[in-house]
């Protein structure tokens, strides 16, 4: 059973280095680890030199295709020091689910390959790739070879009662050629067959990382990650703190957009943040400061003041839009003077995300993009 967790604060300092504070890493691998094809550089030396100072690295990925072995081949011809174990994909969570709801060797249709397959294995499960095998259940995940025999047989299955699963609705895959369809979207082909919808193993839905943490015996994990609706919208579901790195797809303007669920607890540029402390946040009278650096948000537009690390201004930025955006409605003044003829105020909706510029702001502190 999962204990109940509460993820600290966006932007929470920690006074000694992440990887002293935390035992296990919950690493995203496309956009932290590596990006397509090409390692991202220094990654392989500053997970080496976490994992000497104790913390444990765990792979964590969405991709169901392939099982958790051939990840852990993959990520070694980057550097890594990585076996098997240190691997948990959402095929894995999703065999999980499964095990925990049907008896041992019961018979499950595979949407998918080989990732799917093994997984199913390891937890007991009878994988079995014909509906007229009258399977409990169909899991989907992602494979090059899912055809339309496959999608179709699935629809067949669970139109005939098979509870169903999938692995991830991530409606793109990152692939050597560039972006292509996603398991979601061949979700959304059987969905379209069939009145029920599928129950969601991977991020930013909770049972892969619950899977992971348990797999990997977590009892302080640091999710790190890249994308905010995914990896860090995952890790507050689940409670536990997030590393937001800027190696990946999304970059400080989504941060400063995020909505609260996607806030992470930690900014940095890498995870050279392993082997640091994090600085906190210090308000005063609208003022936000991060180390040498003092961000407040006026006419809707970030003004920062200071010198020092550029993530240190980041920081700054980043809680002085937070606090603009989640600030509570005040009625305009003109709304104000109406209400005093009779009229009630309109409320003023808190500031828009996308409407509080940042940009001049980022340039100061360094960080163009
Ligand atoms: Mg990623």
């Amino acid at each position: 059973m999962s204990t109940e967790r509460t993820a600290p604060a966006p932007l929470s300092a920690c006074d000694e280095p992440l990887a002293a504070r935390y035992d296990v890493a919950l690493l995203d691998l496309d956009g932290v680890v590596y990006v397509g094809p090409d390692p991202v550089p220094d990654a392989a030396e500053n997970l080496r030199k976490a994992a000497k100072e104790g913390l444990r690295i765990g792979y964590i990925t969405n991709n169901a295709s392939r099982p958790a072995r051939v990840v852990a081949e993959h990520l070694a011809s980057f550097g890594l020091d990585v076996i098997a174990d240190d691997v948990v994909t959402s095929a894995q969570a999703a065999a999980k689910l499964v095990a925990a709801e049907f008896p041992q060797r019961s018979p499950v249709l595979v949407v998918g390959g080989e990732g799917l397959t093994s997984a199913l294995e390891e937890y007991g499960l009878k994988p079995v790739r014909s509906s007229d095998s009258h399977p409990v259940a169909v899991v989907q995940g992602f494979h090059p070879d899912v055809n339309w025999v496959m999608l179709a047989d699935g629809a067949h299955a669970i139109n005939e009662g098979a509870k169903w699963y999938a692995t991830n609705l991530d409606l793109t895959i990152p692939t050597a050629a560039g972006m292509a369809p996603g398991n979601g979207t061949l979700v959304q082909a059987i969905r379209a067959a069939v009145d029920v919808d599928p129950i969601v193993a991977g991020k930013p839905e909770t049972p892969l990382l619950e899977t992971s943490i348990e797999r990997l015996g977590a009892e302080r994990p640091l999710m790190i990650g890249d994308r905010l609706d995914s990896d860090i919208e995952g890790a507050n579901a689940v409670g536990i703190p997030s590393l937001w790195v800027a190696t990946g797809v999304h970059d400080a303007h989504d941060l400063a957009r995020a909505p609260k669920h996607q806030r992470p607890t930690y900014v940095a540029a890498g995870l050279g943040a392993l082997a640091e402390k994090q600085p906190g946040v210090t308000v005063e009278r609208g003022r936000h400061t991060c180390g040498g650096w003092t961000a407040e948000v006026v006419n809707n537009a970030v003004s920062v003041k200071g010198e020092g690390e550029p993530y240190d201004g980041l920081r700054a930025i980043l809680s002085a839009v937070w606090a603009a955006v989640d600030a509570p409605a005040k009625p305009v003044a003109k709304a104000a003077k109406n209400a005093g003829r009779g009229r009630r105020p309109l409320p003023r909706p808190a500031a828009e995300p996308g409407s509080i510029a940042i940009d001049a702001a980022l340039h100061r502190v360094g960080l163009d993009s």
